[in-house]
């Protein structure tokens, strides 16, 4: 019987197949989830192609988190569908190009502004909206709501805002997890190692770290290989660790563990 046996999952966040989240969607499939993945904007109809790449050809909601209307629209589908939520997997990061590279003292609220509400406060929009569904899953160890992370805890060159962004994901995490724990709700982080996805792509000086990384961790690296991520994310799903919430749990090789 797979980890996931029974469970219905939304996952968020599958752009192309090097996504992060295409990875989680297909682990979960692979240990008997049932899902469906949500798309954005223009990059809806690439969500619904790269779908088809799956084992089982999931639907594909639209899902724009800085919308109110497709929040209760897609909470209103899910409902309809499933009538409960058993996991939520966030995989949504975005911050205006001039936040990113040496953008720390030049960018401006206004743009600071979108990278700290896509990259963390959806967090707490998508739990927000799907909370009766996310209470509703008695199944095992209750619900469990998975973001994905980029440990935060210091200074990255290049990242700016989007570290800033991802140190409020990692502060909304522990209170989410705090407020949602008496309602059978888990929420944790998984803190990657660095990926090559469209995102990662798209962070001028990303690759500086991209290929020190393989040497610092004791583990090795492979920023191809999105694998071990996407199986932390399911074992977190799962009931296996029905005891665990406002977690950072760490899947880069052992990076963060070694000074230098
Ligand atoms: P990705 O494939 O580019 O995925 C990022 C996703 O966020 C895309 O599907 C993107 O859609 C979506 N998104 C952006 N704005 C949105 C909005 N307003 N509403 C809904 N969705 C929105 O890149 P990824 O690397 O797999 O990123 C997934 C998560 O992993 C992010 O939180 C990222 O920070 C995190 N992470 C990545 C790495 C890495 O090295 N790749 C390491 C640690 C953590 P559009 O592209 O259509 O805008």
């Amino acid at each position: 019987m797979g980890l996931l046996e029974g469970k219905r999952i939304l996952v968020t966040g599958v752009l192309t197949d090097d996504s992060l989240a295409f990875a989680a969607a297909r682990s979960a499939l692979e240990q008997g989830a049932e899902i469906v993945l949500s798309g954005f904007g223009r990059g809806l109809s690439l969500t619904r192609r790269t779908a088809r790449k799956l084992p089982v050809v999931p639907d594909v909601l639209e899902l724009d988190v800085t919308s109110q209307e497709q929040l209760a629209a897609a909470a209103t589908d899910l409902s309809a569908r499933w009538g409960r939520l058993d996991g939520l997997l966030h995989a949504i990061g975005f911050a205006p190009p001039n936040c990113l590279g040496s953008g720390m003292l030049t960018a401006g609220w206004e743009d600071v502004s979108v990278a700290l509400e896509v990259s963390a406060y959806s967090l707490k929009a998508l739990v927000g909206a799907f909370l009766p569904l996310l209470e509703a899953s008695g199944a095992g160890g209750g619900a469990s709501v998975v973001a994905l992370d980029f440990d935060a805890t210091v200074a990255w060159p290049a990242y700016d805002w989007m570290g800033v962004a991802k140190a409020a994901l990692e502060s909304l995490t522990r209170y989410l997890a705090k407020e949602l724990g008496p309602k059978g709700i888990r929420v944790n982080l998984v803190a990657a190692g660095p990926v090559r996805t469209m995102a990662a792509k798209s962070i001028p000086g990303f690759s500086a770290f991209e290929s020190s990384w393989a040497g610092r961790a004791p583990l090795g690296w492979d920023v191809h290989d999105a694998t071990p991520v996407a199986r932390a994310c399911v074992t977190l799903l799962s009931d296996w660790l029905s005891m665990t919430t406002g977690e950072m749990l760490h899947v880069d090789g052992g990076a963060h563990a070694v000074g230098a």
